[in-house]
Formats: C-alpha cells, sequence, structure tokens
C-alpha cells in the first residue's frame, strides 16, 4: 500500500464543483486585487473565529511580519519567540530590525514554556510570540495574563492553528494578532500563497491593513510607506469555497488522530502527541518521537509509507543563527526535540485502512 504523506487531490475532487464554480466567477470578474471576494472572505473568517477584525496578506510570514511593524517593534527591541518553530516565527522579527530572542518549549506539548520565558525578559523586550504547533493550542491565556502584567504585546502564530481554541476562544482572538497561513497544505489551503492577520483592536487593523497596502488605505493615500502584501481575489474565492468545510475536516482529522492513538498505545519505543486539558487541538501535524527515529522513517518510507521530519533542525541549531552563539544545552527540549520527532500522514481525506496499515508498520518496526 501506497501512504502518501499529503493528498490534495482527493479534497480537490471531493468539492470540485464548488471551486470551478469559485476560480470562474474571480476569473470573469478581472478584478484580480482587491475584488469583492477579499472582502467576503476576511468577514466570513472573522465571523467564523469571532472575532472583530481580518485582514487578507500574501502569506503567513507576511501576517507575522505585518503584525510586528504594526506594533512598532523595531531596532533595539527584543522579541521572545520559541526555539522549536518553522523559521517565520524568528525571522520576521529580524525583518523588522528587531532581535529574535529564542525560548525553549515543553518537550511534549511543543507549545513555549513561559517559565524559560520569564528567564529571558530584559528591559529590551516588547513581544512574545506563541506559536500553537503542529494545532496544540499555546496557552495563550496564560500567555496574555502574562504578557499584561509585563507590559508586552502578545502574537499569535496561527499558522497551523485554525480552529485550535482554548476553551471557547479560538487560537488568534487571545493576542493583540493572530497571524495565519493559507499555504497549501495547512489546515484551511489555498491553491498558492495566502494568509490572514485577525485582532481585536481595531486601530491595530487599520494599521495592518494601511501597511500590506503600500501605506494607503484608499489609492494614493500614503500616509506613511509600506508594503504589498495582499490576498488575492482568486485564493480568497477558493478560501472562500473551502471554509464551510474545515470544521468537518478538522473533526475527521481528530478522528484519525484517536485512531492513531488507539492502535499505538502501548508500543514503548514511541511517544504520543497529547492533547492539552480544555483545548481543542486542530491536529495539522500528527508528530510522534521515536527511539531509532531516522531508522524507523526509512523502514517506513521502504514500505511505501512517506513520513516527515518537523523540524530537523531546532532554530539555534540552524547556520541562520550561528551568530547568536548558542549550545545546544541553551534549549535542552528544542534540542532534543529535533532527533525524536517524526510527522505520521495525517489529513482528513486518509482512510482507515491506510492509517492502519501505518500502525502496523510501526508495530512490525520495533518487533524486529
Ligand atoms: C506555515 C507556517 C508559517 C508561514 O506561513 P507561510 O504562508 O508559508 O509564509 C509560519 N509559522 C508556522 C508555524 C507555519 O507552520
Amino acid at each position: 500500500m501506497e501512504v502518501p504523506f499529503i493528498n490534495l487531490e482527493r479534497q480537490y475532487l471531493a468539492i470540485k464543483p464548488a471551486i470551478d464554480r469559485a476560480i470562474n466567477d474571480a476569473l470573469q470578474s478581472f478584478q484580480f486585487i482587491r475584488g469583492a471576494q477579499v472582502e467576503q472572505f476576511e468577514l466570513a473568517f472573522a465571523r467564523k473565529l469571532g472575532v472583530a477584525h481580518c485582514i487578507g496578506t500574501g502569506n503567513g510570514t507576511d501576517s507575522l511580519f505585518l503584525a510586528l511593524r504594526a506594533l512598532g517593534i523595531g531596532p533595539g527591541n527584543e522579541v521572545i519567540t520559541p526555539a522549536f518553530s518553522w523559521i517565520s516565527s524568528s525571522e520576521t522579527i529580524t525583518a523588522c530590525g528587531a532581535h529574535p530572542v529564542f525560548a525553549d518549549v515543553d518537550g511534549r506539548s511543543y507549545t513555549l514554556s513561559l517559565e524559560d520565558v520569564e528567564a529571558r525578559v530584559t528591559p529590551r523586550t516588547r513581544a512574545v510570540i506563541i506559536v500553537h504547533l503542529f494545532g496544540q493550542a499555546a496557552n495563550a491565556t496564560a500567555a496574555r495574563r502574562f504578557c499584561e502584567s509585563r507590559n508586552l504585546f502578545l502574537i499569535e502564530d496561527c499558522a497551523q492553528a485554525h480552529l485550535t481554541a482554548e476553551g471557547p476562544k479560538y487560537a488568534g482572538t487571545l493576542g493583540d494578532f493572530g497571524c495565519f497561513s493559507f499555504y497549501p497544505t495547512k489546515n484551511l489551503g489555498a491553491y498558492g500563497d495566502a494568509g490572514a492577520v485577525v485582532t481585536q483592536d481595531e486601530a491595530l487593523a487599520r494599521k495592518v491593513r494601511r501597511l500590506a497596502n503600500h501605506g494607503a488605505m484608499e489609492k494614493d493615500d500614503h500616509k506613511t510607506e509600506g508594503f504589498n502584501s495582499r490576498l488575492d481575489t482568486l485564493q480568497a474565492a477558493i478560501l472562500l469555497a473551502k471554509l464551510p468545510h474545515l470544521a468537518a475536516w478538522n473533526d475527521r482529522r481528530s478522528s484519525l488522530a484517536k485512531r492513531y492513538i488507539e492502535q499505538l498505545r502501548g508500543i514503548e519505543e514511541i511517544a504520543l502527541p497529547t492533547v492539552t486539558p480544555g483545548t481543542t487541538h486542530s491536529f495539522h501535524q500528527f508528530v510522534i518521537q521515536a527511539k531509532n527515529r531516522n531508522a524507523l522513517k526509512e523502514w517506513l518510507h521502504s514500505q511505501g509509507i512517506q513520513t516527515l521530519i518537523h523540524f530537523p533542525q531546532a532554530l539555534h541549531n540552524l547556520p541562520a543563527y550561528r551568530y547568536l552563539n548558542h549550545h545546544p544545552e541553551d534549549f535542552p527540549n528544542a534540542s532534543r526535540l529535533q532527533s525524536a520527532v517524526l510527522s505520521l500522514p495525517l489529513y482528513p481525506e486518509l482512510t482507515d485502512d491506510q492509517l492502519d496499515y501505518v500502525c502496523d508498520r510501526i508495530r512490525a518496526f520495533y518487533k524486529r
């Protein structure tokens, strides 16, 4: 049996008439930038999350960059961000002219350790970025309390957390900003690059909208310089057609995750994902920690099963951050995770049979 890591074609075929109609309507309008679908999607996504404002952007990385810039983060400022994440949550700090300060993550939940953040706060710290990594809710309520007590901004990286929730609150609604990506393989994915920023604050929303559109709210009204990072009409149309399915797709991810956990429980050599009590996990990725990880990955590959490693190097160990002169032991959990984690195939279109086969092959590996 072949089990690819992801299958975007199956999802497309399941909703083909709606997608084809959406693309065709957007094409026929010839309003490729700032077409009606952009605002329609912004309103629909904000309503879905229960947040006051949503601004479409070019991609998730730009969402983080625009949020930092709108908060006035710049040279001389430090921003604390997880040592175990995708590079967007640190490179955007540098892009603002500020200084990225890494903090360690919890070794089981993968979310930022507030104790370690506390140890790394200095008088120059202006903001904290939490990442709802793999779809796990990153304790936004506690992070918000922490940030409020120290007068710091809180940004939520929600690129992997569409409809992740803490109690009744969706990820992205508790920080000053929630930053989303609609990269094609995310839980809500466009057919190209796309992103959004959400916020409860009207003034901050206006700042992001201005910055993302050359500093102008309306044509030629350049109060400041800005950037060009807009959600385009075709992508907005595709996202509008997909949005009504997001909750059901997440439910399917969740039941597949349960099935994985039931079948893999009891294998001593692996640690299964946890779900923080009181939260809803979006299961963007199903990440195990495995003994002999590399050999397991190779074995699964030989059995027709594609897996990925998120991430093979923690951020502080990347050549890009060598200048910070960190040692692996500065972030013990992040450093350990890079050689333990393995992402198994998990997407709504994965069949039960495919999942059962993956579990069978993992069991076979540890029995050899
Ligand atoms: C995907 C991702 C991003 C960046 O999104 P792009 O749209 O690819 O720029 C940022 N942070 C995390 C955690 C991501 O997974």
